[in-house]
């Protein structure tokens, strides 16, 4: 199977409180609650600038802002590759490609592959 755009979004349905579906064109479909989503921040100040993503490992950090509801305030289009998602933590200078919304992709097939 040879393709050369994989990550090309056919549909996009957003929902502020529970997060993005992705219907990919070539049949894939994707679903991203938000706080993966926010996990994933592809941002500079969130996946650290020397390369080394500074998130904590899960249970190390229990005075985490997780309980507080996170919510988009609003997504918006960036060109035809990519949205950028307003937080309601005020964090807002994610761009999330959609090639980068793929290889995130949290299905079970996607996540056995990587
Ligand atoms: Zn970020
Ligand atoms: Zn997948």
């Amino acid at each position: 199977m040879t393709t050369s755009t994989l990550a090309d979004a056919e549909h996009i349905a957003i929902s502020k409180s529970r997060g993005i579906q992705i219907d990919w064109k070539d049949g894939h479909h994707s679903d991203y609650g938000l706080q993966y989503l926010r996990d994933h921040c592809p941002c500079a100040s969130c996946t650290g600038s020397h390369g080394t993503p500074p998130r904590p490992k899960s249970g190390e950090n229990p005075f985490q802002m997780y309980e507080k509801k996170l919510k988009m305030d609003s997504v918006e289009p960036v060109g035809n590759y990519a949205i950028r998602i307003m937080w309601s933590d005020g964090h807002s200078t994610g761009i999330y490609s959609f090639d980068h919304l793929r290889k995130i992709c949290p299905c079970a097939p996607c996540l056995s592959t990587t």
